[in-house]
Formats: C-alpha cells, structure tokens, sequence
C-alpha cells in the first residue's frame, strides 16, 4: 500500500506535466472509483474542462485542485482528492500503457496538450472524490503532522502520545496521530529506534520519542530517495519501481537474521496487520 514516500514520488512525477493543464475529456471505468456520494455523471462535469494547479500531497491523498477560469493564483475552484489505497496507479502519456499491470482501466483524463491522465486499479478500493476548499480544510485539522515537516516536533509528538494506551505501532498506522506513515515504514521506524512495536504509547520517554521521530525521519526520506519500495503493487508513474525493498531490516524478513544482533526477526499481528521486529533489539 502506497505510504507517504511513495505517493510523494508520484507527486513528484506528476507536478510539472500536470500544471496548468486543461482536462478535455473524461472518462470514469467504473462507478465506485467516485467517492463521496457523487455521481459518475456529476463528477465528469465537475471536472471536464478545469484547468489542474499545482498537484499536492497531504498524509497519503494526493490533491489536484482544480480551476474553471484562468487564473492560477486565485483559490481553486474544487480540489480532487485521489487515494490510492491497495493497487491505485498512475500513467501520463499518449496511448495508454499496454503492461501485465496496468490492464484494469479505472479512471481516464484527456488533457490539452494530447496526453491521457490514465488510473488503474486492480481491486478498485482507491478512487477519486472531489471536495470544496473548505471541505478540505475542515478534514485536513483531522490528520496528524506531516513527518517530514517542522511541524512534527519532538515536542508535538510526545504530547500526541503522551494520552496514549494504544500499541506505539498501531499509534503510528493512525492518520490522526501522524500522517503518511503506514505498515512498512512504522515497523522499520520501531526498529531503528529499538522500540518494541508493542509498548503502550503513552510510556516512551522523552529521549525514545527523540529517537522514533528521527528514525521516522531518516526511513521516510531514506525511502523517498529511492522513489519508494515496491513489494507487489506500488508503481512510481508510468510502472517505474521503487527500490526501498533493498534497504528494509525488518519488514517482511520474519524468521530471518536481525542484521543487529543476530538474533531473529520476529512476526506478529497488531491492529490486523502484520508487524516486524526484533525482540533483542527493541525493547
Ligand atoms: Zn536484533
């Protein structure tokens, strides 16, 4: 599932093709790919002749806003909000892409200067919603720091977790608490840290908050550097891989050697999610 490094990079790949760019036409494969209690039909008119801003990402949502009138200063009309969830994909061409993975047309934008915006998704959990700024505004107070932000602070973070009875891995995996962060990344961030994915949140002290926010930092940015990591589903545009699977020390290595300690990577389940660490190594 993509996370916050991975739907960085498409972000990234996406920005300066996208900006300014007039949707001609669109084309919605399926209905459940709108989200949000709009119609098919409601959603092509909505979007069909805007012109695209500057492409964003908050927590795991990528955001294009959207403009009826040329005006690109001026606050968007709409915003749509794209989540990829499970298999979302993006490609930006011609001609759509005529790969193994890419064969579950989802949604279809024509653009203005002859490429097609194309989404696929294989199991159809992702989809598009289309939102009012102040929609967003109100929903976007919801979700925790961006962890690559100044916002997330040592201190902003031990006051999230300070309350907290809840597993520090499950704590992590929760929008609310800190955005973009998901099943790969947090048992990789725990294990940097030393911290065992099951300890109540609320009981780390400052000096392991310390070491979990940087270690959240340096995994996310680590990852971020290699375009993401690529276990099954996730493409970067147009079916470029990540290459973060290189790096991971514990995430799906379970019975495998802890390159710390030699000792054994273990596997559990939290929050009906699998979680990896190492037992002597965090505590
Ligand atoms: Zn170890």
């Amino acid at each position: 599932m993509p996370e916050l490094p991975e739907v960085e990079t498409i972000r990234r790949d996406l920005k300066t093709s996208l900006f300014s760019r007039e949707i001609c036409r669109v084309r919605v494969y399926h209905d459940d790919l709108i989200l949000g209690g709009i119609s098919r039909r409601a959603f092509q008119m909505k979007v069909r002749g805007r012109q695209i801003g500057k492409t964003e990402r908050r927590a795991k949502f990528l955001l294009f806003p959207l403009y009826s009138e040329a005006n690109l200063n001026a606050p968007p009309e709409r915003l749509m909000r794209v989540q990829l969830r499970m298999t979302g994909q993006f490609a930006l061409q011609k001609t759509r892409p005529n790969t193994e993975d890419f064969q579950h047309p989802g949604v279809e934008f024509l653009l203005d200067d002859g490429n097609t915006l194309y989404y696929d998704d294989i199991r159809r959990l992702g989809g598009f919603d289309l939102l009012s700024l102040e929609a967003w505004c109100q929903l976007e107070t919801q979700l925790g720091p961006e962890p690559l932000s100044s916002a997330f602070s040592v201190k902003v973070f031990a006051e999230i977790l300070a309350p907290l009875r809840a597993p520090i891995k499950n704590t992590l995996l929760n929008q609310r608490r800190v955005a973009g962060v998901g099943n790969i990344y947090a048992s990789e961030a725990l294990y940097k840290a030393g911290i065992d994915p099951h300890r109540p949140a609320g009981t780390l002290d400052e000096g392991e908050i310390r070491r979990l926010r940087d270690a959240i930092r340096f995994i996310l940015s680590a990852a971020l550097n290699k375009s993401g990591t690529t276990i099954r589903n996730y493409r970067a545009l147009n079916g470029h891989s990540g290459s973060f699977q290189n790096d991971l020390q514990v995430y799906g290595r379970a019975g495998g050697m802890c390159r710390r300690c030699s000792g054994t990577v273990e596997q559990t389940t939290q929050a009906g999610r699998s979680s990896f660490f190492c037992p002597n190594c965090q505590h």
